[in-house]
């Protein structure tokens, strides 16, 4: 299987994904932009095919915990990096957010991240469902940029190395510049790389770009068989930001391809310099790396992405239900089964996650179907690679019909809506872009921005010296670096849900101050918003650490417990965002009576019986909890 002679000087391209993936993979995507800048004067020279910036998770990381303008962060790498391409990451249809957009919305994201700086657009759908990217690959060309059209790459009966060949194809005619094959979940193996891109290879004349992770072990050994079949371009990360749930190291397979007789133009010199940032920037988001990086071959089995994983542990944190964590990820591939066999990336790895983890916390099989699970059922992400379980369809939507179109040709124009509510914030068109995709966060970060409110994060980046300036009450996580001393035993509890007058709080030790005073600070993330208090108010706030609950005590006392026929009960801990029934309304068994939003899914709430509204223990905006009846029905 090895090449022959005259392939042996062909050119191979690297794509570095310090400055994106990697540090979502490793660091829940909260590096900072003085961070990502602070090498720019050598990762710029290195000669990269291109560096990767920007996606989506990158923008709501920006918005919703950094509290950073994502589209400032584009305009200064622009003005840093110079000489590089600069490569983003767009979910189709769903641009950097979590549902379809219209054309026009699509279309004015893709001319304002071309106005600020991406040169690169590696565009996916989750399904595979081509319909989704033809309107941004569009765009992207209109704007004679780089459209690298995807594959998602997934392992299923139906998902074979001909069925790829296939698409690649399709993408082809479609007009894409480059063909990325999008391996997030690890599980593209040496083999199977090797086999895939010769077939591509053989029909498509276009630069192969091969993305794997390193989460089962697979992909510095799947990248050097891509190559040997054929691939263009491989994806790497430096090594102080390599490996694991992240990207195998750069330098490693510069060295390996080069060895081989390839023709690799990077420097070791160099890329031992950016190395040695990393490391020391990565201590500063220590905090962030969750335990669920390292090489796990269980994906070999349950298919679950790296990323997946961890959100999957921070749901079940969430629903105090850690323990069931083996349980929800056998659920995983069956209810991946159930809904056709959809690659688990971002949308579907959340739906089925989420439907996955309901289903074993529930007791039984799609007892709670959350309203993105329906819509997923209803076509509205677009069509499943395989045949949907119509039970579960049936379960799931009754009569109502499900489409067959493309999903955004339902949707009206939206750049003209509305904007009277933030018109006093606005600064330009990339204001209302960031309020279309994310219209809460956003808000709340235009209002922090007019206060002057954001965070400074201009530390001296990569020194090993970092601002300790906490005056203006936003406490920067990756400042508690130098408090590592604390880290190792000091801190036992690091994440707990607690509750004050019914209202859910999600606080975190992100680090600890030196002692003063015979006082030492901590630093509470609460929702993702960095608090100081000491260690008096700390155990006042923080009730749940000696398991005592007393705000949600008194909220329960109302409520009765759940006994007889009639109750109805949220089988998971939410809040309550929609009551649709009043005293006396006659209802029918499998009716929705309320809807409670858990995991950051609207689950509907059913009454299991017929029969007359008798009484209300809930209103919206409650938090509900499984022992707890919130409607009686007689
Ligand atoms: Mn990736």
């Amino acid at each position: 299987m090895s090449e022959t002679k005259e392939n042996y000087i062909r050119k191979v391209d690297f794509m570095e994904v310090a400055l994106r993936d990697a540090h979502q993979s490793l660091l829940a995507t909260r590096m900072t932009t003085p961070d990502i800048l602070g090498i720019a004067h050598v990762l710029d020279t290195i000669g990269f095919w291109s560096l990767e910036v920007w996606g989506g998770a990158t923008f709501d990381s920006c918005l919703r915990f950094l509290k950073e303008d994502p589209w400032e962060r584009l305009k200064k790498l622009r003005k840093s990096y110079k000489h590089s391409r600069l490569q983003m990451l767009l979910r189709g249809q769903n641009l950097v957010g979590y549902r379809h957009y219209a054309d026009d919305v699509v279309e004015k994201f893709i001319d304002l991240s071309v106005n600020n700086g991406i040169d690169v657009f590696r565009i996916f759908d989750s399904l595979n469902d081509f319909r989704n990217i033809r309107k941004s690959v569009e765009a992207v060309k209109k704007r004679k940029k780089i459209a690298e059209a995807t594959i998602c790459y997934t392992t299923s009966p139906v998902h074979t190395n001909e069925l790829f060949t296939k698409m690649a194809l399709e993408l082809a005619e479609m007009g894409a510049d480059t063909i990325a094959i999008k391996d997030m979940a690890g599980l593209l193996s040496p083999i199977k790389a090797y086999e895939l891109v010769s077939m591509i290879k053989k029909v498509v004349n276009l630069p192969i770009h091969v993305h794997s992770h390193s989460t089962s072990g697979f992909a510095p050994m799947s990248l050097l068989k891509a190559v040997e079949g054929g691939a263009d371009i491989i994806d790497t990360a430096i090594s102080s930001m390599c490996c694991g749930t992240s990207h195998p190291p750069t330098e490693s397979m510069v060295f390996t391809l080069s060895e081989m007789g390839y023709d690799v133009d990077l420097d070791l010199e160099k890329l031992k310099e950016v190395a040695d940032y990393f490391k020391i920037v990565r201590k500063k988001y220590k905090a962030f790396e969750s335990e669920y990086t390292n090489i796990n071959t269980d994906v070999l089995v349950t298919q679950v992405p790296g990323g997946m994983m961890s959100n999957l542990a921070n749901q079940l944190k969430e629903q105090n239900a850690l323990d069931k964590m083996d349980e929800v990820l056998y659920e995983v591939p069956q209810v991946r089964e159930d809904l056709g066999f959809p690659p688990l990336v971002t949308p579907t790895s959340q739906i089925i996650g989420t439907q996955a983890a309901l289903n074993v916390i529930t007791g039984e099989k799609y007892k709670v179907i959350t309203s993105e699970t329906k819509n997923y059922l209803k076509g509205y992400y677009g069509k499943a690679p395989a045949a949907i379980n119509e039970d579960v369809r049936k379960r799931a939507l009754g009569d109502e019909e499900f489409i067959t179109v493309r999903p955004a040709d339902l949707l009206a124009p939206e750049l003209s809506q509305n904007i009277d509510k933030i018109k006093e914030f606005i600064t330009g068109d990339e204001d209302i872009m960031s309020y279309i995709l994310f219209p809460q966060i956003s808000i709340e970060f235009f209002k922090d921005r007019k206060d002057g409110k954001l965070p400074d994060y201009t530390a001296k980046s990569g020194e090993g010296e970092y601002s300790s300036d906490m005056s203006n009450g936003l406490v920067l996580s990756n400042e508690f670096a130098e408090a590592e001393e604390f880290r190792e035993g000091d801190l036992v509890p690091s994440e707990f849900i607690v509750t004050v007058h019914g209202e859910n709080y999600k606080i975190k030790i992100a680090g600890v101050g030196h002692k003063a005073d015979q006082k030492r600070p901590f630093f509470l993330n609460v929702d993702g918003t960095m608090e100081e208090v000491t260690i008096e108010s700390l155990t006042e706030v923080v009730p749940s650490y000696g398991g005592e609950i007393v705000g949600e005590n008194i909220a329960r006392s109302k409520r009765p417990s759940p006994k007889r026929e009639g109750d109805v009960y949220a089988p998971m801990p939410g809040r309550i965002t929609k009551l649709l029934v009043k005293k006396g309304d006659l209802v029918n068994a499998g009716d929705t009576v309320l809807i409670v939003e858990a995991m950051k899914m609207e689950n509907e709430i059913h009454t299991p019986i017929d029969g007359i509204i008798k009484e209300i223990y809930v209103k919206e905006g409650d938090m509900a909890n499984p022992d707890e009846t919130l409607v009686y029905v007689e």
